[in-house]
């Protein structure tokens, strides 16, 4: 089967289509035939696709929604002499569609095949996730008008691993009326990636689910850790929305909740727009004053030795070091802290920063496997480690096949 894999942001489109099968899953030898993305669509949309024979094909084109990105990326990938992928002939050749979806609420703790009701239980969550589940509804709607209402279409939610959360985890500290009359909790995100680090590390490790006792760390430019206990999540550092937890790209992460009123109140905003601002305009960017980018950041330091620049990688780094301590004592024992995410597959040096003085609680990495070991899986704790220090990088578009083949299949998944 290929599976078309959809993440839709607001104004972008990544894709991926996966060949695989029941077979082929249990084989774990699936295969990406092409991926690409679509960004700022609304304008003139910029087009980047990555197949096998032509690695990196760019173009630009105006593009006015989802449906016009979805239809342009499938006319060339299946009309255009660049790509050629033998097993992409015509839109016959989409045999089901996955969709990231950001938030399952406390509906949906699998991924779910979609229909009305479906549908429904995702417009339902909007109000938790404004920003992200009506982009996701533009790519469901999008596939739904270009390959018609008869072609399997699944959602796979980022919320739906962090399900197993306990209580004690998941309720903030308010009056618990909140959250039965609101919903208000702790939700977590970025669950496909923490799940797929979980399921690597087994497989790496040999070991069956239930034995998986790891931290995952997932750094990009949303950040987020889980503390996973006995192959569940247990913990997670984002909350009700992503903004809780590390410090990110853009994001603040944890600050005092009164600061939202008193910056309201001293710069006349108004709630909405100091949202905006923690959301947009804080973290790496908020602090350095420069760039949002990791990389920019490690360069400016470099080069201009950028005082706030340090001081933003610092508090990124001292944040993580904070939760890996917090995780280690809710834990009851870990065998592992595990780097995935942009920053956390690529950087040694931020690697390196993070772990720093975590020596004297058996977080100790070896220097050259560091360095060695860039976006690709590995080990690079020190012999004298007790815990190991993991990079897998991570794959959610896979996770999201994999569902999406398992639930048209009614096969249930086992991770
Ligand atoms: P997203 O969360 O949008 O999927 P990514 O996981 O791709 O983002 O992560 C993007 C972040 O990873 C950026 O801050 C980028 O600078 C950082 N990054 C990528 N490669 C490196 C590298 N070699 N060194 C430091 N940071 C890196």
């Amino acid at each position: 089967m290929n599976i078309l894999v959809l993440n839709c942001g607001s104004s972008s489109l990544k894709f991926q289509v996966v060949s695989t099968d029941i077979d082929l899953i249990e084989q774990e030898s699936e295969r990406c035939l092409v991926k690409g993305s679509v960004e700022r669509i609304g304008s003139q949309a910029l087009i980047s696709i990555q197949s096998g024979s032509n690695t990196n094909y760019k173009h630009s084109t105006a593009l006015e929604d989802h449906g016009s990105a979805l239809e342009f990326v499938l006319k060339l990938l299946l009309q255009n002499e660049h790509f050629m992928i033998p097993e992409l002939t015509s839109i016959a050749d989409i045999h089901a569609v996955g969709h990231r979806v950001v938030h399952g609420g406390e509906r949906f703790k699998k991924s779910a095949l979609l229909d009305a009701d479906v549908i429904k239980g995702i417009e339902d969550c909007i109000e938790l996730a404004p920003l992200h589940n009506p982009a996701n509804l533009r790519g469901i709607a999008a596939a739904t008008a270009l390959f018609g209402p008869g072609l399997p279409q699944v959602a796979v939610f980022d919320t739906s691993f962090h399900s197993t959360m306990p209580e004690l985890s998941y309720l903030y500290p308010i009056p618990y009326s909140l959250y039965r009359r609101h919903k208000v909790r702790r939700y977590g995100f970025h669950g496909t990636s923490h799940r797929y680090v979980a399921y690597r590390f087994r497989l790496l490790q040999k070991i069956p689910r239930d034995q998986v006792n790891v931290i995952s760390i997932h750094l990009g430019n949303g950040c987020s850790a889980c503390l996973i206990k006995d192959g569940d999540s247990f913990d997670t550092t984002m909350g009700f929305t992503p903004l809780e937890g590390l410090m990110m790209g853009t994001r603040s992460g944890d600050i005092d909740p009164s600061i939202v009123e008193f910056i309201s109140h001293k710069e006349g905003m108004k709630v909405e727009e100091v949202d905006l601002l923690l959301n947009k305009q804080s973290g790496l960017l908020g602090v350095s004053g420069i760039t949002n980018d990791m990389r920019e950041l490690l360069d400016e330091e470099k080069e201009h030795k950028d005082r706030r620049a340090t001081l933003a990688i610092d508090m990124f780094c001292q944040r993580v070091r904070k939760y890996i301590g917090a995780y280690m004592a809710q834990s009851g024992g870990v065998s592992a802290i595990i780097f995935t995410g942009g920053i956390g597959e690529n950087s040694a040096v931020i690697r390196a920063r993070i772990c720093e003085g975590l020596q004297w609680m058996g977080i100790e990495m070896d220097a050259v496997k560091n360095l060695k070991t860039i976006a690709k899986e590995g080990e690079i704790q020190s012999a004298k480690s007790a815990i190991k220090i993991f990079i897998i990088p991570t794959n959610e578009e896979l996770l999201i096949a994999r569902d999406t083949v398992r639930t048209v299949m009614l096969v249930p998944r086992r991770w």
